[in-house]
């Protein structure tokens, strides 16, 4: 058996009279890796988001190690300390170092030891072969090179799960690869990882499962062979075909 790490019960979400999530049921176990597809505005991002506890829902629940998300006993700081959150943006600080990008959340929000917290940030940088930028601030880096960072300072958190929404969409394409390759090494540690992405190949070589989305509502739930080669609704085959993959 293996663990649960979250767990979705009949999430419901709208923004005013539109109904983002229409009640949206999900587990996801440790080590596991979720891409989730759909077309634009089916609730990707807003589905992300809840998890992270960055939007209000209107019912229904979300469990990370069995504690509610939303418990308004417990500090939601806390909890979203576990998750990690990567966006299409970086939102890296433009006025610090990378290094100093990296260390900040780990120091400030965890109060963890200074020379731990470096420790570890100079052994993510050398995973993703940027162990000679340190120093350098963000404006000097490509945005491959800022992407890789934004999941190291994510993972310098230690987090249990980690959201990617669309952490290549904004790249050039020969900048796309060397973040993918990444997320694919994360993935093959043994990282809990939700993806929204729109690169068929990558989502096939490095999911678990597929959740394909649309209209707020989990349409396909399927193993990725199963969902690239024979989806099964007709929803899912017509957002297929418009990717040559
Ligand atoms: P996706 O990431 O799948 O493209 P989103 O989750 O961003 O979709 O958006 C789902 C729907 O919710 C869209 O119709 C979008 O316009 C709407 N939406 C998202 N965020 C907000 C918001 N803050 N206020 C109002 N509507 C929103
Ligand atoms: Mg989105």
């Amino acid at each position: 058996m293996k663990d649960t790490l979250l767990r979705i019960r009949n999430l419901n979400k709208s923004f005013g009279e539109r109904k983002v999530l229409n009640g949206i049921d999900l587990s996801l176990y440790k080590g596991e890796v979720l891409v989730v597809l759909g077309p634009s505005g089916c609730g990707k991002s807003t589905l992300l988001r809840c998890i992270n506890g960055l939007e209000t829902i209107d019912s229904g629940d979300i469990l990370l190690d069995d504690t509610s998300i939303y418990d308004k006993n417990i500090q939601m700081r806390q909890v979203r300390q576990k998750i990690g959150m990567v966006f299409q943006s970086y939102d890296l600080f433009y006025h610090m170092t990378v290094i100093e990008n990296i260390m900040l959340g780990p120091i400030k929000s965890q109060k963890r030891d200074k020379q731990e917290v470096l420790a570890l940030a100079r052994e993510l940088l050398r995973k993703v072969g940027l162990e000679d930028r340190e120093n350098d601030y963000p404006r000097q880096l490509s945005g491959g090179q800022k992407q890789r960072i934004a999941i190291v300072r994510s993972l310098c958190m230690k987090p249990e799960l980690i959201l990617f929404d669309e952490v290549t969409a904004a790249l050039d394409p020969e900048m796309v690869r060397e973040v993918l390759e990444v997320i694919l090494d994360l993935a093959k540690q043994g990282m809990t990882m939700i993806i929204v992405t729109h690169e068929m190949h990558f989502a096939q070589a490095v999911s678990d499962r597929i959740l394909f989305l649309d209209n707020g509502k989990i349409v396909e739930e399927a193993k990725p062979a199963e969902f690239f080669t024979n989806p099964k609704t007709d929803r899912a085959k017509q957002f297929l075909n418009k990717f040559d993959y």
